[in-house]
């Protein structure tokens, strides 16, 4: 299956269970608009780095559309329209006056500097900025875009639309960006485990043990979050491979170790073992939080945790989805428990419409009353349809995109 027929196989599945009619199903799949711009720059060396940028957008029903934008070597259209209709469903499962998008640049800017980077990131938005805006689609940071990429993107849109910081979120804090959005993604992945174990009975995160797949923004902020409550990271790994340490790695030392070499292999006193081995650790917890479809139908059987927490867009195909809930495993879906980034990105939305500035208590306080509500929806769902919690993520989700578009009119 591609991305988005992944995304549209557990659309269905919930449509079904709703008895959606076949035309109102086919609408909510159907994107707005898919983008497909050239976005060749000249390199430091004088030659030509010819490049494709995407921006889908799947649907604003509900409000101006929101995802982020990812500079990878597997972004293509598929990737991009998968992410995007998964943006739809995550803004309506968090209740936010939001629609999905999502895009980003087929690269590995790794191998650009800084200024290739930025004349890469200008040029997308002289391609897209008639498409974008505060009032059409907010983009923000994903795989291998950070703060910086989202100034640039702020910079050039003003340049054609006037001063526009609600164009794009995720920005830096000295230029409106919102504080806790750096942490915001992370946060909420432990907010909803939390919200998850209490109510199911299941203890809390102390004592726990974690493996967490990814190091970079989501990844090592949700390892932060695990620490400070005493779960126990034991394996961890990134692009360049993987480390455990049975006793509980320091994160804090890892942060600074990964921040210093560029990855977490080769961190003091931890074993070296491949990804594969990652995800089939002996944990209580198993934390994706890296690219999309790393638990296939193939390595689900050897997946130890009794718990997986998708902290990264559609970590799990729908055939491991079927293998790990026949093991009894509990999937926490990516649409739920990843939504705390866009939740914060909302808030800077806000605070960049109405020229204010929220201090980081109130941002916290906001998101975690917002992972709260969402748990309490989705736990009524899964009582009342006995169905998984990505049944129910679904389920309330198309609920809420179709009554918007039912009520605005086709
Ligand atoms: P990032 O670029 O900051 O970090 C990505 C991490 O994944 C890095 O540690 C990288 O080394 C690792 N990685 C890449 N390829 C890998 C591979 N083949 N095997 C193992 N590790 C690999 O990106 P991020 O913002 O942390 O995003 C991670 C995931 O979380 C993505 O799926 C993204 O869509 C999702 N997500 C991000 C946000 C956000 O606010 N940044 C919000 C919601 C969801």
């Amino acid at each position: 299956m591609s991305g988005f027929e992944e995304v549209n196989y557990y659309f269905r599945k919930a449509a079904r269970i709703m008895d959606l009619t076949a035309h109102v199903e086919r609408m909510l799949v159907t994107p707005y608009r898919e983008v497909k711009v050239d976005v060749s720059v000249t390199l430091d060396d004088g030659q030509l780095g010819t490049f494709i940028g995407y921006r889908v957008q799947h649907d604003n029903s509900r409000g101006p559309m929101k995802g982020g934008l990812r500079y990878h070597p597997t972004v293509d259209l598929d990737e991009a329209l998968g992410l995007a209709s998964l943006m739809t469903w995550k803004t309506a499962v968090a209740n936010l006056p939001f629609g999905g998008a999502k895009g980003g640049i087929t690269v590995d800017p790794a191998t650009l500097s800084p200024h290739e980077l930025e004349r890469l990131t200008r040029k997308f938005v002289e391609r897209i900025h008639d498409i974008i805006g505060p009032q059409t689609d907010i983009p923000a940071p994903d795989v291998n875009t950070n703060a910086q990429v989202m100034a640039w993107i702020m910079d050039e849109y003003s340049k054609y639309h006037g001063f526009s910081p609600a164009v794009v979120t995720g920005k830096p804090v000295d230029l409106f960006g919102s504080k806790g959005r750096e942490e915001a993604t992370g946060r909420g992945v432990v907010l909803a485990l939390e919200e998850y174990l209490k109510d199911a009975g299941g203890g809390e995160i102390r004592g726990k043990t974690f493996a967490v797949q990814g190091f970079g923004n989501v990844g090592s902020w949700t390892c932060r979050f695990i620490d400070e409550r005493g779960g126990r990271v034991v394996a961890v790994g990134d692009a360049k491979g993987a480390i455990k340490s049975p006793e509980g790695l320091d994160v804090s030392r890892l942060v600074a170790h990964a921040a210093k070499t560029g990855s977490v292999v080769g961190f003091a006193g931890a074993d070296a073992i491949s990804n594969d081995q990652l995800l089939a650790e002996a944990v209580d917890v198993l934390v994706p939080a890296a690219l999309g479809g790393v638990i296939t139908e193939a390595n689900a059987k050897d997946v130890r945790a009794g718990i997986v927490l998708e902290a990264a867009n559609a970590p799990t195909t729908p055939r491991a989805d079927e293998v790990l809930t026949a093991r009894g495993v509990t999937i926490l879906p990516d649409i739920w428990v990843n939504a705390g980034g866009v939740t914060v990105s909302y808030f800077e939305w806000v605070q960049n419409v109405q020229r204010f500035s929220w201090e980081v208590d109130r941002v916290n306080a906001e998101l975690a009353r917002h992972v709260r509500e969402a748990y309490a929806t989705l736990a009524r769902v899964v009582r009342e349809r006995k169905v998984s919690f990505r049944t129910a993520a679904f389920i309330v989700a198309i609920g809420r995109v179709g009554r918007a578009t039912v009520l605005r009119g086709v």
